[in-house]
């Protein structure tokens, strides 16, 4: 697929997978999951390619698949995490530990550039569990499993809060190692 910039009104989605579930493998999950988003009317603009990337939390468990999505949709961003949350249970995500191993994490890390519950370039809620919605996604600046697949479909992203551009942010995040990028598969 052609890569694509993104413009106004897009909506950029973190997708991340280390557990066979329902759906199969995670790279199988992965892709179901963006046919399952299909289905339910939300339009697929781009996707880059899956990485592999070491898990962030518990350290012991399986490296994550990783993937970043730009999205058209007419859902506002709590509907839109509604139907997310509905096919991470779907691929066969059960409650478990924060950041431990998942069938399927689908995260907003950016709707439209809107800031919500951020304060002097920080998110109040940064916390795993239940939060409210906070957009940016409070952690998109500081991992490399996000930045890098974002900057193979979105190279002229920025940061709406931080205003600070993709690649200055994958600069600084792929020295602090957490979540480090693998491979790309
Ligand atoms: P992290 O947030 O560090 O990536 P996680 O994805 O494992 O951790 P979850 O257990 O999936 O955390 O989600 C925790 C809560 O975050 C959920 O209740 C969800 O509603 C809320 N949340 C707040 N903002 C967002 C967002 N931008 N995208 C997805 N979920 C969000
Ligand atoms: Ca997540
Ligand atoms: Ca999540």
């Amino acid at each position: 697929m052609a890569p694509q910039l993104l413009t106004r009104g897009k909506v950029v989605i973190g997708l991340g997978a280390n557990f066979p579930g329902a759906w199969g493998t995670p790279e199988a999950t992965i892709a179901k999951a963006l046919g399952e988003m299909g289905r339910a009317n939300i339009g697929v603009a781009a996707v880059s390619p899956l990485y592999v990337t070491a898990a962030v939390g518990s350290a012991r468990q399986p490296p994550y698949v990783n993937a970043v999505a730009l999205l058209d949709t007419r859902l506002p961003p709590e509907a839109l995490l509604r139907v997310l949350k509905a096919i991470e249970r779907r691929s066969g995500r059960r409650a478990g530990r924060p950041w431990g191993p998942r069938t399927l994490d689908i995260d907003i890390l950016d709707y439209g550039g809107q800031v919500r519950l951020w304060r002097r370039g920080r998110a109040t809620f940064d916390e795993a569990g239940a939060r409210p919605l906070t957009l940016p996604h409070p952690r998109v600046h500081e991992r490399p499993f996000v930045l890098r697949p974002l900057l193979d479909i979105a190279p002229d992203w920025r940061h709406p809060a931080l205003k600070r551009s993709a690649r200055e942010l994958w600069r600084q995040a792929s020295k602090r190692g957490q979540g480090a990028v693998i491979k790309r598969l």
